[in-house]
């Protein structure tokens, strides 16, 4: 049995803000090390299961999150690589750290990126990065079996997948504060429950939509869904939406594009202020 894991950052126990998210931010390296922690439980429930094989994908930014050394010896990592490397010589597939799509209550949400997306569909489905790693698994007939996350991200992949096992990391109170869960707990839950799910790995499906796919995206500016057009196979259907007819999943994720919004407002913002607190000082505001 081949298991392909891909590891998130935002869905981590105790993980609540973005600071937590970045090298230069407080306490990151904490952020990492829990989370190659909760790796290395999955990795040993994986074994105990009977995996010949384990990949893990630093799947988090630039996918340069995970100590090589304080992973798990038995199982490999990849780092630095944007595109999932799944085919169809795994067995399934396990999501840990995992946030919920844009616009949900899920702490840290979004899908992609957090100031480009606004909705992702395919063939009329919302999906948030759970849907869509799923989505990917199902093309080469892989099943996702467990989703490790806070509350509303475990019940979106539920709701999306059906037969998944979860392990909550911590109750969302907004996407920035969560009511966070026992790392120890959670650690067990994690070895107990992928265990149970490679025992039975038969009874779980793998996601999957009919082709081709009608890839719809929905940007937070106007400025970003016209930029996604520019040299791409997107078409724009209306002032921030875009739409790609995609042969399949593959093909869809190929011609995503996720472009940042324009810089210029926020520039604007700042120039404001400066001319404002100098007009305060003058005493002419
Ligand atoms: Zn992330």
């Amino acid at each position: 049995m081949r298991v392909y894991i891909i590891a998130d950052l935002e869905g981590v126990s105790g993980i609540v803000d973005r600071e937590q998210l970045v090298p230069s931010g407080y306490r990151y390296e904490e952020a990492c090390k829990e989370l190659t922690e909760e790796l290395n439980c999955i990795v040993e429930g994986c074994l105990r299961a009977g995996a010949k094989e384990i990949i893990v994908h630093d799947g988090h930014n630039f996918g340069f999150n995970i100590n090589r050394n304080l992973l798990h010896s038995k199982a490999k990592l990849i780092t630095k690589s944007s595109k999932i490397l799944i085919n169809d010589s795994f067995d399934a597939l396990i999501l840990v750290g995992y946030h919920g799509k844009a616009g949900s209550s899920a702490v840290l949400s979004h899908t992609y990126s957090f100031n480009s997306i606004k909705n992702l569909k395919f063939n009329g489905i919302s999906v948030g990065e759970i849907g869509w790693h799923a989505l990917i698994a199902g093309h080469y007939n892989i099943p996702v079996v467990l989703v490790s996350g806070c509350d509303v991200t475990c019940k979106e992949a539920c709701n999306l997948l059906g037969k998944v096992e979860t392990v909550v990391t911590k109750e969302s109170i907004d996407k920035n504060s969560a009511i966070c869960y026992s790392s120890e707990e959670i650690k067990k839950n994690l070895k107990e429950r992928v265990y149970r799910a490679l025992k039975n790995v038969d009874n779980y499906k793998p996601f999957k939509l009919k082709y081709p796919i009608e890839m719809v995206i929905e940007y937070y500016t106007n400025y970003s869904a016209r930029k996604a057009c520019a040299n791409s196979k997107l078409k724009l259907i209306s002032n921030n939406k875009v739409i790609y007819l995609a042969k399949d999943i593959i093909d869809a994720t190929n011609n995503f594009r996720a472009p940042k919004p324009s810089l210029l407002p926020p520039i604007l913002k700042v120039i404001y202020k400066i001319i404002r607190k100098k007009a305060e000082d003058l005493g002419i505001y």
